[in-house]
C-alpha cells in the first residue's frame, strides 16, 4: 500500500516542482501551479470514470490502463475478479456433476421449496411424472400428483414412512414415494417404481387368500363331524378314539381361527384405506371387548376401562373391535391369574389414544421391533396352548394403520406390557359435551 502511495508521490512532487519552476520563469508560480493541479485533478477524474465503467462492463472486459494508486486499485480489483472466475468455474463443474449423477439416479427426484413447488427434477422424474422444464417450473407438486392420499401425507408431514400410491400417468405403474425434508423447508421427493414388487405382493396376497377361502370349507365340514360324534354321547362307541377325537377338534378349531385371521389380514390388506364416513363410538365398543375379555379370563383378572364417552372416531366399527379385541385377549392371555389390565379411551389435546397396561409376563425387548410380523411369538408352545394364531398383533397393526395410527409397545419382562396407540385429529369426532361422562368399570 505504503509502495502505491510512494509512486503517486513520485507523479505528483514533479508536477509541483516543474509547475512551480515554470512559475517563477515566468513570474506566475500560483497560476501555474493551480493550472498543473487541475489538470492532475481532471486526470483523477478521468481514471475514477474509467474504474467505474469497468466495473460495470461485462466480467471479461479488459482493464483500463491506470498508473500510480488507480493502477493498483485496479490490480486488485482484477485479481478478485480472476478469484471469482475461478470459484465460478468450479461451482459450475460441481454443480454440473450433482446434475450427472442425479440424473443417473434411478428414482424420480424433485427438489420441492418450502410451499411444495417444483424447483428441480431429473430426467428420471421427466419421464415418470412427466413433467416439463418450462411449463412446471415453480408449478406445486399436488398439481402434478393430484392424488388424495398423497395430498393428506404431505399435509400431515410425517414422512417417516414412505407412500405408495399410483403414477399421475399411468395407474398401472406403482410408485413409492419417500420425501426427505432438507435446508429451510425444503424437501427432496423420490418416486420410485415399485409395479413388479407390488405384482409379486398382490400374487403372495392371492395365494394366501385363495388357499385360505379353499380350506374353510372343508375345514367347517370335519370340525362339524368332529363335533357331531363327539356330542354324540355314546362314549361306549368311540372307547379309545374319544381322546383322538378330542385332539382333532382342538386341532381343526384352531385352524379355523388361523384361518379366519388370515382371511382378515388379507381384507386387510387388499382394501384401500378406511374410509372415515361411520362414527365408531369407541367407549361402547371397549364396553363389549371388557365383557368378552372379561368371559376368556374366567374371573381370573381384574379388569378395568375407562373411557370418555364423547370422544368417537371415523373409521370401521368391525376392524377396530377386531384391534381392541385382540390386545385385550391377549393382554389376559399373558398375564398369570390375579394380574389386572387396564384398558383407556382418552382424548390427548385434538388427538385420541387407547391402551392397554397389564402386569403379566411382558417382553424381552430383542422381541418387540418384530411382534406385528404374521406367525412371530415369543414363545410359541405358550402362544399355542393360549389359543393363540401368532396373526393377532399383525391384524392389530393394520388395522391402525388403516387408521391412520401406529402400535406402540412398552414393556418389561416379568412386570408387564403397555400397548398404546393415537389417532390423528382428522379422525377424532366429539359429541355434544352435555352427552359427555366419563366411565369407569
Ligand atoms: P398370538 O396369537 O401368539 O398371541 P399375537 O400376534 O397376538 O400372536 O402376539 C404375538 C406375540 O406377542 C405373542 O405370541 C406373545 O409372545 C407376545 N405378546 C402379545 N401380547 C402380549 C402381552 N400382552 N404380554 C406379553 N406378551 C405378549
Amino acid at each position: 500500500m505504503l509502495q502505491n502511495w510512494r509512486r503517486e508521490l513520485l507523479i505528483v512532487l514533479p508536477i509541483g516542482v516543474i509547475g512551480a519552476l515554470a512559475g517563477f520563469w515566468i513570474d506566475h508560480p500560483a497560476v501555474t501551479l493551480l493550472s498543473l493541479f487541475t489538470l492532475y485533478f481532471c486526470w483523477q477524474l478521468l481514471q475514477i470514470h474509467l474504474l467505474n465503467a469497468w466495473q460495470r462492463s461485462p466480467k471479461s472486459a479488459h482493464p483500463p490502463f491506470a498508473v500510480g494508486i488507480w493502477g493498483s486499485i485496479i490490480e486488485l480489483a482484477e485479481a478478485k475478479r480472476e478469484r471469482a472466475r475461478k470459484r465460478k468455474r468450479k461451482l459450475g463443474r460441481i454443480l454440473a456433476g450433482f446434475h450427472e449423477s442425479t440424473n443417473a439416479l434411478p428414482d424420480a427426484t424433485v427438489i420441492l421449496d418450502e410451499k411444495g413447488r417444483m424447483e428441480w427434477w431429473n430426467d428420471v422424474a421427466r419421464q415418470v411424472l412427466g413433467l416439463d422444464g418450462k411449463r412446471d417450473r415453480n408449478r406445486s407438486i399436488v398439481e402434478i400428483i393430484p392424488d388424495s392420499i398423497f395430498n393428506a401425507y404431505l399435509l400431515e408431514g410425517d414422512y417417516v414412512r414412505p407412500l405408495q400410491i399410483p403414477a399421475p400417468l399411468d395407474d398401472s405403474i406403482s410408485l413409492e414415494v419417500r420425501i426427505v425434508p432438507y435446508g429451510k423447508g425444503k424437501c427432496l421427493l423420490q418416486a420410485r417404481d415399485i409395479t413388479r414388487l407390488h405384482q409379486l405382493e398382490t400374487v403372495r396376497r392371492d395365494f394366501v387368500a385363495n388357499v385360505s377361502h379353499e380350506m374353510r370349507t372343508p375345514l367347517t365340514v370335519i370340525h362339524g363331524y368332529l363335533e357331531a360324534i363327539a356330542e354324540s354321547g355314546d362314549e361306549s362307541r368311540l372307547g379309545e378314539w374319544q381322546h383322538v377325537v378330542s385332539q382333532m377338534r382342538q386341532q381343526t378349531d384352531r385352524m379355523q381361527r388361523i384361518v379366519a385371521d388370515l382371511l382378515m389380514l388379507s381384507r386387510l390388506e387388499t382394501q384401500e384405506q378406511a374410509v372415515g364416513h361411520e362414527q365408531v363410538n369407541v367407549a361402547e365398543l371397549l364396553q363389549s371387548v371388557r365383557e368378552e375379555a372379561c368371559n376368556l379370563s374366567g374371573g381370573k383378572h381384574r379388569i378395568h376401562l375407562k373411557t370418555e364417552a364423547d370422544l368417537r372416531l371415523y373409521g370401521i366399527e368391525s376392524e377396530l373391535e377386531s384391534a381392541f379385541s385382540n390386545l385385550a385377549f391377549n393382554a389376559v392371555r399373558y398375564t398369570p391369574p390375579g394380574g389386572s389390565v387396564a384398558m383407556h379411551w382418552y382424548a390427548n389435546g385434538s388427538k385420541a389414544c387407547f391402551s392397554i397396561k397389564d402386569d403379566g409376563i411382558g417382553i424381552e425387548p430383542e422381541h418387540i421391533p418384530r411382534l406385528t410380523e404374521r406367525f412371530y411369538r415369543v414363545d410359541v408352545g405358550r402362544s399355542r396352548q393360549s389359543g393363540g394364531t401368532g396373526l393377532g398383533l399383525a391384524i392389530v397393526k393394520h388395522v391402525l394403520t388403516r387408521h391412520g395410527s401406529v402400535l406402540e409397545i412398552e414393556s418389561e419382562p416379568g412386570r408387564g406390557s403397555l400397548f398404546s396407540c393415537t389417532f390423528p385429529e382428522y379422525r377424532v369426532c366429539r359429541v355434544k359435551p352435555e352427552q359427555r361422562h366419563l366411565a369407569v368399570h
